[in-house]
């Protein structure tokens, strides 16, 4: 039977263990298609253009912006972030899934466009751990981190607005429950297309 794609947001604060939850995740559902997004801000680390993210200018980015080419975007940390619309619309036409990691204003601006939404929040057991994996990454400067924990404080009350909560405190147990989530939402009624009609024919 034919099923609807939709698209599932994996929310965390920074240092909540979503890269290495994303990244299982998609080698386990082949279903499920990453939305690379555009950001203004520098690579970090050993992260990749095209690959962990489409580095661009500022000029860039609004240019963009202007031309209606982002689903939703967001200023984050002093930079912006977008999600390419195109790339969004064409995998969901596909039947395929779109996972996007974008944060809590990301969320709100696809759902109130009315997509097919499941919002997945991830967090670690508690904020002595998150704050511990911030400094343990070594990717910021300590301004940074401290950046990060304001605003992690202001996801994190943002969380009732999310369908799904998932404590990573064992980063299997993490990636099991995402999949599961998955693998329970493609299973909804309304996920199916025509399912009677298939059914009878
Ligand atoms: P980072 O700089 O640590 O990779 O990401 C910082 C924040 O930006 C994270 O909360 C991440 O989810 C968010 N983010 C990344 N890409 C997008 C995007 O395309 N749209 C929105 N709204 N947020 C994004």
């Amino acid at each position: 039977m034919k099923k609807k794609g939709f698209i599932i947001t994996l929310a965390s604060p920074s240092g909540g263990g979503k890269s290495s939850i994303l990244c299982s995740v998609l080698g386990l559902l082949p279903q499920a298609k990453y939305s690379i997004s555009y950001t203004t801000r520098q690579i970090r680390g050993t992260e990749q253009d095209g690959i962990d993210y489409f580095f661009i200018s500022e000029q860039e980015f609004l240019k963009k912006k202007e031309e209606g080419f982002f689903l939703e975007y967001a200023h984050v940390h002093n930079y912006w972030y977008g999600t390419a619309k195109d790339y969004v619309l064409n995998t969901l036409d596909q039947g395929n899934h779109v996972i996007m990691d974008i944060d809590v204003q990301g969320v709100a601006q696809v759902k109130e466009l009315g997509y097919d939404v499941v919002s997945i929040f991830v967090l670690p057991p508690d904020f002595e751990t998150l704050k511990q994996r911030l400094f343990d990454r070594k990717t910021d400067s300590n301004e940074q981190i401290e950046q990060r924990l304001i605003n992690s404080k202001k996801e994190i009350d943002q969380l009732i607005a999310y369908d799904y909560l998932v404590i990573n405190n064992s980063l299997d147990k993490a990636i099991e429950c995402v999949v599961n989530i998955i693998l329970a939402e493609e299973n909804r009624v309304i996920r199916y297309i025509d399912p009677i009609k298939t059914f009878y024919k």
